[in-house]
């Protein structure tokens, strides 16, 4: 299990609600999300009215969760959370729609995963506040319809563009989330410690902030992996030094490239000379399926510039070479 890609865990789960900001303004960057979802709140509160549906898009452990949590509670509403792949039939969808209060925040995560049928009832429930309940099958079927109260659906995707039109339309605001810049996450680490009692300088959070790849999630959870270290071999204080050979101990090297990362171009660039060079070779060199370099290793690499997918396969670039420490071919392209 790496820490820098797993998905979050029991243990991520259980910190992370200790650790969640509870109000837009414990909430760190984000900027434009910030003010743009703090004026349709206030605007909601000024007319006494539900906010419109939310949607919010970007890769996990930006602080989706968190925001819609942050919503219920700016509008002193309750929350109700579940997920697209919770809800395998539009039945599931009825069940929960059915018993939300007035003014309640459903926050469905993975939203694009939703099923077909329960995508087509959420359209009317989040336009018209209404939705068909079928009773019975085959031809003596009904549809007993049902008005649902006023409500505010958040909804979270990996990217926005994943959702069918008709409902990502029928979003009054959509949030893009965006990568941390450092700053931010030596902001978010320097909270979290104190939250959590670990004493940390400067240096020790920079270190942190620039091996957590634009993820509070991820920051934090190194944090926790460096804490361990610094009570167990030091006197639990962090600094840069403690925290860079924690880090290492977990294999996660000074650009938050974790184990994979580093094997993939590790051979892309000694095997391969740089590339252009296929996917599945790629993979079958690394040991590791084609699906796991691909979803897994190279969107990061991609992301940092190391690594760029062509039409010919799988090159390396110039600050790859320079990232590993070796020296490009004179011939290779960069
Ligand atoms: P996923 O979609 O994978 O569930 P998410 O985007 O919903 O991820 P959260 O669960 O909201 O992410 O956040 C992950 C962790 O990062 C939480 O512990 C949260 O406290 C922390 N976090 C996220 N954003 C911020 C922020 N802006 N300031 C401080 N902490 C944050």
């Amino acid at each position: 299990r790496s820490l820098v890609t797993a998905a979050a865990d029991g243990e991520d789960r259980a910190v992370e609600a200790a650790l969640r900001p509870r109000d837009l303004d414990e909430f760190i960057g984000q900027e434009r999300v910030r003010e743009q979802l703090s004026l349709v709140l206030q605007a909601a509160k000024r007319r006494a009215a539900t906010p419109d549906h939310v949607l919010l898009s970007g890769p996990p452990g930006l602080g989706k969760t968190t925001l819609s949590m942050i919503i219920a509670a700016e509008m002193g509403a309750p929350i109700r959370i579940t997920s697209g792949p919770a809800i395998q039939h539009a039945g599931d969808l009825a069940a929960i729609l059915s018993s939300l209060t007035e003014g309640e925040v459903l926050f469905l995560d993975e939203i694009h995963r939703m099923s077909r049928p329960a995508e087509e009832m959420l359209y009317m429930a989040m336009e018209d506040f209404r939705v068909d309940v079928v009773v019975g099958k085959g031809p003596g079927a009904t549809a007993i319809p049902l008005e649902l109260p006023p409500f505010t659906l958040v909804g979270a995707t990996t990217r926005a563009g994943l959702l069918p039109p008709p409902l990502r339309d029928r979003f009054g605001f959509t949030g893009h989330m965006e990568f941390y810049a450092p700053s931010e996450l030596e902001r978010v680490i320097h909270r979290s410690a104190r939250l959590l009692d670990v004493d940390i300088d400067a240096a020790g959070a920079a270190e942190i902030a620039g091996r957590s790849r634009g993820t509070p999630r991820i920051a934090n959870r190194l944090l926790r992996r460096v804490r361990d270290y610094a009570q167990v071999r030091h006197d639990g204080e962090v600094t840069r030094d403690i925290a860079a050979a924690a880090l290492d101990v977990y294999e996660v090297d000074a650009r938050g490239l974790d184990r994979l990362d580093r094997a993939v171009l590790h051979a892309l660039l000694k095997l391969f000379g740089g590339g252009p060079v296929g996917l599945s070779t790629l993979a079958v060199a690394v040991g590791e399926e084609s699906e796991t370099v691909e979803e897994v290793a190279e969107p990061f690499l991609v992301r940092e510039g190391l690594l760029a997918r062509t039409p010919r396969g799988r090159i390396a670039t110039a600050a790859a070479w320079q990232h590993l420490g070796l020296t490009p071919p004179p011939q290779s392209p960069v």
